[in-house]
Formats: C-alpha cells, sequence, structure tokens
C-alpha cells in the first residue's frame, strides 16, 4: 500500500502548474478552472483572427467597378432612345 501511495499523490497534481491537491474532488474543479481558461484564450484568438478577415475583405471590395457599369448602361439606353424617336 505504501508503495503506491506516493504515486497516488503525484497524480493529484495539475499537469499546467504543478499544483498538488490533497483530494481528487479538488484536482477535478481545479483542473476544469484550467481548461475554462485554455478554452477562453482559443476562442479570443479565433474571434481576433475572424476580425482581421473581416476587415480585409471589407477593405478591398471593389466598389468603383460597381459604380461605373450602371452609369455606362444608363447613358447608351438613354441615347438610342433620344435619337429614335
Ligand atoms: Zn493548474
Amino acid at each position: 500500500m505504501s508503495e503506491y501511495e506516493p504515486l497516488l499523490k503525484d497524480d493529484l497534481s495539475c499537469w499546467k502548474c504543478d499544483r498538488s491537491f490533497p483530494n481528487m474532488p479538488k484536482l477535478k474543479s481545479h483542473l476544469q478552472e484550467e481548461f475554462d481558461k485554455l478554452s477562453d484564450q482559443e476562442k479570443a484568438k479565433e474571434e481576433r483572427k475572424r476580425k482581421r478577415a473581416d476587415s480585409l475583405t471589407h477593405a478591398s471590395s471593389p466598389v468603383d467597378k460597381d459604380n461605373s457599369r450602371p452609369d455606362k448602361l444608363a447613358r447608351e439606353s438613354g441615347g438610342s432612345s433620344n435619337n429614335s424617336t
């Protein structure tokens, strides 16, 4: 019994910050906290990435091309109808 007792105790420690805990429930709740922190960081990273990509697509949207097309069409159709009357 005394042989694997130290092993068990060694198991009750956080893999991240190396803190040891007196019992399993405490370690579990701590590990849950660590996991929450980690996933929060991951989420923040993803959001930052998405925001960057979003602003990039906004900046490169071709507004000039879209503006010149309807103008040309209106001028052509208007001129031809005026001529035939
Ligand atoms: Zn920890």
